[in-house]
C-alpha cells in the first residue's frame, strides 16, 4: 500500500491543475490516467475539433474567395493533412501537459486503471494506493444508444471520426445538439455530403426557438440536411452502405451513408470506478452527486469536471478546480451556484450562449423586455462578408439586470464574454447603452441592443 496525501484520477482538465497546486502546496499526490493525458479536451473534443472547423473555415472561405475579388482556382481538400493537422495540435498539447505533470513538484503521474477499494484506497492494476483525500476526475465518454441493429454496423464517435484519413461521401450524423452540428458542417464544408437525424422536432432545442431556426438555416444554406422528428432510429448495412431508418411511416426514405456518427450525448465514465466500495452516491444518469462545494456524500472525495454533471465544458472542469483549490489550500469559500452558464457552439458563425434562455426566463415567471438584431446591421459583419445570425439579449424589466444572451455571428464566441462579464460584474443594460465601445467591432452593437429592448411580444 503507497501512501499519499492526495489522489486524483483522471487527467482532464481538472485533474492536472489540482495535482500540480497541491504538489506546490506541499503535499505528496498521484494522479493516475488510464488512457490519454489532456482527457477528451485535448485529445477527442475541443483541440482537435476546433482545429477541424478551421480547416472547414479555410475551405468554405477559399470557396468563396471570388466574392472579395481573390481569385484562388479550385479548391480540393486533403482529408488526410487535415486530420493530421489537427491530430498534431493536439498531441502537442497533450505532450505539454504531460512534460507539466512529469516536472511537477511532489506530483507522480501514474497510467492506468483505478477502481475504488474502500473509501480511501484505490487499486490500480497490483498497486494499492490510499490517501485522506481523492479528487475524481474522470470525465466522460459517447453514449450509444441501444438503437436496432446498431450492434451490426461499423458507426463513429467523436474519438474515431477523428482518426479518418478519406472523407466520407454521405455521413449520417445521429444527433442534432452542440457535437453533431459542429461535425456535420465540418465534413459538409470539407466535401461529404451530411445529413443530420434528430428526433425532436428542432435542433439544438435548449436553445430558443429562433436560434434553432438561423442555426439550421445557415447549415441547409452549407448543405448540410436535415430530418427531424426522427422517432424511430435503427440501422442495418445494404451493400458497402449503413441505412439509417429514421421514422417508423411506411414509404419514408431511409437515409443511406458510408458513414454514420454516433453523436446522441455524453455518459460518466462512473460505471467503472468500483464507487458501491467507497460507498459513493450518483444520479439516476451515474452522475456522481456534489455539493456546492464539489464534495460528494463521502467525507474525503471530491467529484470535479463532467462527472458531477453540474457542467459539460472544459472551463466548467476548470471552474471546478479553481473551486476545489481556493477552498482547501486558500481558506475561500468559492462555490458552484456563482458560476453564470456560458458556452459556444463552435459552428461558423458560432453561437456564444450566456445565462438564461428567453423561455427560461418565460418559464421563471418574471417580467423581461428583449432584443433581438439580425447581424447583417453589424458593419463589422458586412465588411468581413460574413452577415450571417442574429444577437439576442434578454433584460430583467425590473432591475435592468442582463438575464441572458444569444450572440449568433461572426465572432459571436468572443463578444458574449463582454456580457459575461457585465453579468458577473452586475453592470445594467443601461450602463452598457451608454458605453462607447471599439469601432468597427461586433461587441459595439451592443448598446444599440441595449437600446431596443422591448416588452416581448
Ligand atoms: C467532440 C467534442 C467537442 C468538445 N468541444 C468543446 C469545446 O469546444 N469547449 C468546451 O468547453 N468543451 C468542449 N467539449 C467538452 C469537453 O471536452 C469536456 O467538458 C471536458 O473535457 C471535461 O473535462 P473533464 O476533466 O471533466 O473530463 P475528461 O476530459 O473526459 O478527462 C477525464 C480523464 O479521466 C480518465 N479516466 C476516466 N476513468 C478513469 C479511471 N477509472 N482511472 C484512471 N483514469 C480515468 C480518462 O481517460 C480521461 O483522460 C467537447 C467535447 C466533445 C466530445
Amino acid at each position: 500500500m503507497t501512501r499519499f496525501d492526495a489522489i486524483v484520477v483522471g487527467a482532464g482538465q481538472a485533474g492536472p491543475s489540482l495535482a500540480v497546486r497541491l504538489g506546490a502546496a506541499g503535499r505528496k499526490v498521484a494522479i493516475i490516467e488510464r488512457h490519454l493525458v489532456g482527457g477528451t479536451c485535448v485529445n477527442t473534443g475541443c483541440t482537435p475539433t476546433k482545429a477541424m472547423v478551421a480547416s472547414a473555415y479555410a475551405a468554405h472561405l477559399a470557396g468563396r474567395a471570388g466574392e472579395y475579388g481573390v481569385d484562388v482556382g479550385s479548391v480540393a481538400v486533403d482529408m488526410a493533412r487535415v486530420s493530421a493537422r489537427a491530430n498534431t495540435i493536439a498531441g502537442n498539447s497533450r505532450r505539454s501537459n504531460e512534460d507539466w505533470l512529469e516536472g511537477a513538484d511532489k506530483v507522480t503521474l501514474l497510467r492506468g486503471h483505478a477502481r475504488f477499494e474502500g473509501p480511501d484506497t484505490l487499486r490500480v492494476g497490483d498497486d494499492l494506493l490510499t490517501a485522506p483525500h481523492i479528487f475524481l476526475n474522470v470525465g466522460g465518454r459517447a453514449s450509444v444508444p441501444d438503437f436496432p441493429g446498431v450492434d451490426k454496423i461499423d458507426y463513429l464517435t467523436n474519438s474515431t471520426i477523428l482518426q479518418l484519413d478519406r472523407l466520407p461521401a454521405r455521413l449520417v450524423v445521429i444527433g442534432g445538439s452542440y457535437i453533431g452540428l459542429e461535425f456535420a458542417q465540418i465534413f459538409q464544408r470539407l466535401g461529404s455530403q451530411v445529413v443530420v437525424v434528430e428526433k425532436g422536432s428542432r435542433i439544438v432545442s435548449r436553445e430558443d426557438e429562433e436560434i434553432s431556426a438561423a442555426i439550421q438555416t445557415i447549415l441547409e444554406e452549407d448543405g448540410v440536411r436535415f430530418r427531424l422528428d426522427a422517432e424511430c432510429i435503427s440501422f442495418e448495412t445494404r451493400g458497402t452502405d449503413i441505412a439509417a431508418r429514421v421514422t417508423c411511416a411506411s414509404g419514408e426514405p431511409d437515409e443511406l451513408g458510408t458513414h454514420v456518427l454516433l453523436a446522441v450525448g455524453r455518459r460518466p465514465n462512473t460505471d467503472d470506478l468500483g464507487l458501491d466500495k467507497a460507498g459513493l452516491e450518483t444520479d439516476a444518469r451515474g452522475y456522481i452527486t456534489v455539493d456546492d462545494e464539489l464534495r460528494t456524500n463521502v467525507p474525503g472525495i471530491w467529484a470535479l469536471g463532467d462527472c458531477n454533471g453540474r457542467g459539460a465544458f472544459t472551463h466548467t472542469a476548470y471552474n471546478d478546480y479553481e473551486i476545489v483549490a481556493a477552498n482547501l489550500l486558500d481558506g475561500d469559500t468559492r462555490r458552484l451556484t456563482d458560476r453564470f452558464p456560458v458556452y459556444g457552439l463552435y459552428t461558423d458563425p458560432p453561437l456564444g450562449r450566456v445565462g438564461m434562455s428567453e423561455a427560461q426566463v418565460r418559464a421563471d415567471g418574471r417580467r423581461y423586455k428583449v432584443a433581438s438584431l439580425p447581424m447583417a446591421r453589424v458593419g463589422r459583419a458586412k465588411e468581413k462578408g460574413e452577415t450571417k445570425g442574429l444577437m439576442k439579449v434578454i433584460v430583467d424589466a425590473k432591475t435592468d439586470a442582463i438575464l441572458g444572451a444569444a450572440i449568433l455571428g461572426v465572432g459571436g464566441d468572443e463578444a458574449v464574454h463582454g456580457l459575461l462579464y457585465a453579468m458577473q460584474g452586475k453592470v445594467t443594460a443601461d450602463t452598457i447603452r451608454c458605453t462607447t465601445p471599439i469601432h468597427p467591432t461586433v461587441a459595439e452593437f451592443f448598446p444599440t441592443l441595449m437600446g431596443s429592448l422591448k416588452d416581448p411580444e
